[in-house]
């Protein structure tokens, strides 16, 4: 399948991958929206969020709290940080691969854009 983060989980791409288990793995945008930007990806494919399943109860919860976790371990928990998935390009997804975005060290406004 030709898709950007699976090369990257298959090490066809190169990322800077700060964290990786069987689940998920964690890496740096690319073009970070903030002083800390991290995308927390499932090693396997599913395209959006519309594509979860009840199966995938415990991968979605995983991301989320590894997510929590490295923003502890970054030193951003007690500030602040955003995680969040968009989902389709009506909310500004662009790789259909999903993910969670990890933003941090700055403030952040709401609504987001
Ligand atoms: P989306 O817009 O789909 O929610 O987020 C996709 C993210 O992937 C964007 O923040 C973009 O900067 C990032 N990105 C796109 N291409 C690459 C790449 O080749 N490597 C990395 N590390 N990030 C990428
Ligand atoms: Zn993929």
């Amino acid at each position: 399948m030709d898709c950007l983060f699976c090369k990257i989980a298959n090490n066809e791409i190169p990322a800077n991958i700060v964290y990786r288990d069987d689940l998920i793995m964690i890496f740096d945008d690319i073009n970070p929206q903030a002083p800390h930007h991290k995308l927390i990806v499932p090693v396997n494919h599913i395209s959006t969020l519309n594509d979860l399943h009840g199966e995938d109860d415990d991968l979605v919860g995983h991301m989320v709290q590894s997510g929590a976790m490295l923003a502890k371990e970054l030193g951003i928990a007690e500030e602040g940080y955003r995680v969040v998935f968009n989902c389709n390009a009506g909310a500004g997804q662009t790789v259909f691969h999903i993910h969670a975005h990890l933003l941090g060290g700055r403030q952040m406004s709401w609504p987001p854009g």
